[in-house]
């Protein structure tokens, strides 16, 4: 079967996807992805077990299946731990992984790639184009186009592994951006019909880098939450998103003043209009979601997509919890986020100080000096060679 998406010199033929991943946000796209594109979609999934258990899962429940925001219920195509078996004959590859294994996995699909095939990491986090074009180069696959998406679209959590995802809650818009950064438009239309919402059109890869707001806000209140912790355990997670107080909200408008510093400087050499400030993306992207808009408190507090959830937390003793200072909102988000933004305002010439203030301490609370020592453990430019300004203009600007 060859489905061709959209009429136009911009139309995509496509005969199969494959998604790479099988957690939260893989086992929510596929069913959407399925019933919206009309082709076959295939899962890669290597870690562990997970092909197997999804199989089975599949098997039982006649398919994944959406639940909640969003409904919808498709068997994939295949699944395999083998990219051999799934990767081949996709012209788009999706990369539905917490951003620490983009790498990894990039590196085992590469030699499976068709020609021309377009790889796309959902969602980006921070620069993603800084690992995934040397892994390319390496293999001389110029051919292939990457793209990110700003964010995943949905608040999503499995329920019953391999059968049932539950969708909290669904962004009302997100960005894309490809590169080279010119293709973005051809992309957009199919990413558009896949995930069934607006996509916008970001400048670039670095554009999306910067506006990724879940590395301000996952960091910034985990910072407000727990940074004047006393060690002793909870009775109970605290509210996360809702759990958020004046302060921590006045800490998270810091750090969206400090990216807006970067948006400053560079928006001369580079198109960042999605970089926007974190108040107008939270409006933006949950709309009628968000009772009272006026601040950026009250929208975090009243923004019914939030409801419920709670803060990232361990059971040390029955009913006796500590915080989970190794949750992605930390171990993802500072590496694969706040540092890289932070690497880009270094070559601006940019001050960051509230955000130096969050790495500093998620730092320390990961065993890890991310301004420091460590910092080549981030994902930031620097690490791939990109060391001045202008190279890093130059690489975000190549037009392949
Ligand atoms: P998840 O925690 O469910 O993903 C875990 C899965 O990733 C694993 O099941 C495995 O399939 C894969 N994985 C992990 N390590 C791997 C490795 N080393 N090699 C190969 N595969 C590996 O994550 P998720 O909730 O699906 O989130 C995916 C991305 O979306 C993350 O960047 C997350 O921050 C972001 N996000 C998620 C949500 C949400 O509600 N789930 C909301 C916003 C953003």
């Amino acid at each position: 079967m060859s489905m061709r998406w959209k009429q136009g010199p911009e139309a995509m033929e496509l005969a199969k996807i494959t998604i790479c991943g099988g957690g939260n946000g893989a086992q929510t796209l596929l069913p959407i992805a399925a019933r919206n594109l009309g082709c076959p979609v295939d899962i890669y999934a290597p870690l562990g077990d997970e092909a197997q258990r999804l199989r089975a899962g599949v098997e039982a429940h006649g398919g994944l299946e959406a639940t909640g925001a969003v409904r919808a219920k498709a068997r994939p195509h295949r699944i395999s731990a083998d990219p051999a078996k799934v990767i081949p004959g996709s012209q788009v590859v999706l990369l539905v992984l917490p951003a620490f294994a983009h790498e990894a996995t990039l590196r085992q699909i590469a030699p499976c790639l068709d020609r021309n095939a377009w790889v796309g990491a959902i969602p980006a986090r921070g620069g993603f184009d800084y690992c995934a074009v040397p892994i390319l180069q390496e293999r001389g696959r110029e051919d292939v186009t990457l793209f990110g998406l700003q964010t995943l679209p949905w608040a999503c959590r499995i329920e019953e592994y391999g059968r049932k995802v539950h969708v909290l809650g669904v962004k009302r818009a997100v960005a894309a951006a490809c590169r080279p950064a010119a293709r973005t438009g051809q992309i957009a239309p199919l990413l558009e019909g896949m995930v069934g919402l607006p996509i916008g059109i970001a400048g670039s890869l670095l554009a999306l880098t910067l506006a990724n707001t879940g590395q301000l806000i996952h960091p910034g209140i985990m910072y407000s939450l727990f940074s004047r912790w006393d060690g002793r355990p909870l009775d109970q997670a605290p509210l996360f998103y809702q759990g958020l107080n004046v302060e921590g909200a006045k800490l998270l408008a810091g750090l969206s003043d400090d990216v807006q510093a970067v948006r400053a400087r560079l928006e001369g050499a580079l198109d960042l209009s999605v970089v926007e400030p974190l108040h107008d993306w939270l409006l933006r992207a949950y709309g009628e979601a968000i009772a009272d808009p006026s601040t950026l408190h009250s929208a975090f507090a009243s923004n019914s997509a939030y409801a419920g959830l709670r803060a990232p937390v361990r059971e040390e003793t029955p009913g006796r919890y500590v915080p989970d200072f190794a949750s992605r909102y930390l171990a993802e988000d500072v590496p694969f986020g706040l540092a890289a933004s932070r690497a880009i305002a270094h070559l601006a010439g940019v001050e960051t100080p509230a955000i130096d203030q969050v790495i500093a301490w998620a730092g320390n609370r990961l065993g890890r000096d991310y301004l420091g020592h460590d910092a080549g453990e981030a994902r930031i430019p620097q690490k791939y060679g990109l060391k001045t300004l202008e190279q890093l203009i130059a690489f975000t600007t190549e037009r392949g």
